[in-house]
């Protein structure tokens, strides 16, 4: 549907971003999403958008520039890791890693532009990756980027990040854990990759208060998601954002072969139909919302496809 302020990155070279057939971070993970938004007919009810690579000096924003050396390099080269065993190199890797941050800045720059509103980015909210590091399948971090990229381009300096993937986003974290316009929302699963997210931290300095880490045990589900999530909307009612950035992995739902959250996607829905309200409110309706992990199948289309839901039901109204 030309001219939906809600846009849906519907992409096959983001496809590209996996490791293998045999690896938890598969290449089919794309299609999976695809296949059921387009069964949904929800690809009707939204702006189509492709996406594109990211130069250097985007990625450098917040990556080293021996750090994208070291991944050009390995990508060429084909094999080995680019951290400790959880990423392998994949040829193209890096050239498939480009694309994600350059498809997430697109969509940064429609809304700023103000041609959408609301954006979803499939395989995007690589929340792992550090500085100078791959993590946990994650190799460049298109969240810290997309941040940089809001406030050097746009003088958007006040972002709400929010993560309700299974695992806490420990890349975005501790980048800005010292950053007082940063608010930070990640209710994940506890004792479980990469074993950060603690309550106590709060965020340090100036920026003290305005991170929330909420763990929740194995096997919590949608009713221990609801009892927590009106701590995230005071945080963000308090802090008042202009942009919000939304990472809703699909691995907190049941049966993920990674961890043991119970989620249906209801938990996906409502947290997208919140954040709405919230962007409507505080941030001229601007909500980014990014795929993130989930490493089965039917729990990628059910949560993504759920979010995409909420993106295009809610009123743009205040
Ligand atoms: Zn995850």
């Amino acid at each position: 549907m030309v001219g939906a302020l809600t846009a849906v990155y519907l992409d096959p070279q983001l496809a590209e971003y996996g490791f293998g057939e045999d690896h938890p971070f598969n290449n089919f993970r794309y299609g999976a999403f695809a296949e059921a938004f387009q069964h949904l007919l929800l690809d009707k009810r939204v702006t189509i958008m492709k996406g594109c690579l990211a130069t250097d000096a985007e990625i450098t924003q917040f990556h080293t520039q021996e750090y994208l050396n070291f991944i050009k390099k390995k990508s060429a080269e084909g094999s080995g890791f680019l951290d400790y065993g959880d990423t392998p190199v994949v040829p193209g890797i890096f050239e498939a890693s480009a694309y994600v941050v350059g498809t997430v800045l697109d969509a940064v720059d429609q809304m700023m532009e103000g041609t959408i509103k609301r954006a979803f980015v499939p395989i995007a909210g690589l929340h792992h990756s550090h500085t100078a590091a791959a993590s946990g399948f994650c190799v460049f971090n298109d969240i810290a980027i997309a941040i940089h990229t809001l406030r050097q381009k746009y003088n958007v300096e006040k972002i709400a990040y929010v993560d309700i993937d299974v695992h806490h986003g420990d890349g975005v974290y501790y980048a800005f854990e010292n950053d007082g316009d940063l608010v930070f929302a990640d209710i994940h699963q506890s004792g479980i990759f990469p074993g950060t997210g603690h309550p106590y931290e709060q965020g340090k300095g100036q920026a003290k208060g305005k991170k929330l880490n909420i763990p929740l045990p194995a096997g919590a589900g949608d009713e221990d998601f609801f009892a927590v999530w009106p701590h995230v909307e005071k945080l963000l009612e308090q802090e008042k954002p202009e942009f919000i950035i939304l990472q809703c992995g699909a691995d907190s739902l049941a049966d993920d072969p990674l961890a043991y959250l119970q989620y249906s996607e209801k938990p996906h829905a409502y947290a997208t139909r919140r954040l709405c309200e919230l962007a409507n409110k505080y941030a001229q309706g601007r909500l980014l919302a990014l795929g993130g992990g989930g490493y089965n199948l039917q729990n990628i289309a059910r949560a993504w496809t759920a979010v995409v839901r909420s993106l295009i039901d809610m009123p743009f109204d205040k």
